[in-house]
């Protein structure tokens, strides 16, 4: 089946753009970490589901190994159907992206997100980057300007509408990821007519 998937850090907000995204309430309940197996939901009238993959990094009470394997598995899930992932929707908390992905940046390794955007685009798969929580964050251009930077995109980041969407999901302001997806949507129709 044809899928969007979405990835993230714990807490961005994933379940939420699901919601808004599919009209449905999911319950993700439980500890975070927890649910490691991908969850699948079909988005209305689309032949594709959307896929909330495992939330990864930091969790309170989830020990380092295992939140280094959910990345693992994430890694391998992706590599296993890239060919059937329309669209990759890495999802940002718009408020504590570039500061966490500064402090995660040294000589020898890049965050886990950036490193899911450039395996994304080594796949072939289009992305997305949705920036959440834009509700929070007051300095709107520079800090959407800093975290195309971040993603190796060159500033402005309003050359990227495609690529970076600006949406507060708890207030159901998803318009720009909306626009985003369908338009990658289109560009895959065309190629297959
Ligand atoms: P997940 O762990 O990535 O699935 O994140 P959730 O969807 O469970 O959201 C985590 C927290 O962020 C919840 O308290 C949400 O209400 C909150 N949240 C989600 N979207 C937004 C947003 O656009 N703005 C703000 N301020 N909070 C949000």
């Amino acid at each position: 089946t044809d899928e969007v998937a979405l990835i993230g850090r714990s807490n961005v907000g994933k379940s939420t753009i699901m919601r808004e995204l599919t009209g449905h309430t999911f319950t993700t309940g439980g500890k975070p970490g927890v649910t490691r197996e991908p969850n699948h939901y079909d988005w209305a009238s689309e032949d594709f589901v959307i896929t909330d993959l495992p939330g990864f990094g930091y969790m309170q009470g989830v020990p380092e190994e295992r939140q280094e394997s959910i990345k693992t598995d994430i890694v391998h899930y992706l590599e296993e159907y890239a060919d059937n992932i329309l669209v990759g929707v890495i999802v940002l908390d718009g408020k504590s992206a570039v500061d966490i992905i500064d402090r995660h940046t040294t000589e020898e390794s890049i965050p886990h997100t950036v490193e899911m955007y450039h395996l994304l685009r080594e796949l072939g798969v289009d992305t997305v980057i949705a920036v959440n929580k834009m509700d929070k964050v007051d300095d709107r251009d520079d800090r959407l300007d800093a975290i195309a930077d971040r993603f190796g995109l060159l500033p402005p980041w309003k050359q990227w509408t495609d690529t970076i969407a600006p949406i507060t999901a708890k207030k159901g302001n998803i318009g720009a990821l909306e626009d985003a997806i369908n338009s990658h949507l289109e560009d895959h129709k065309r190629h297959d007519l």
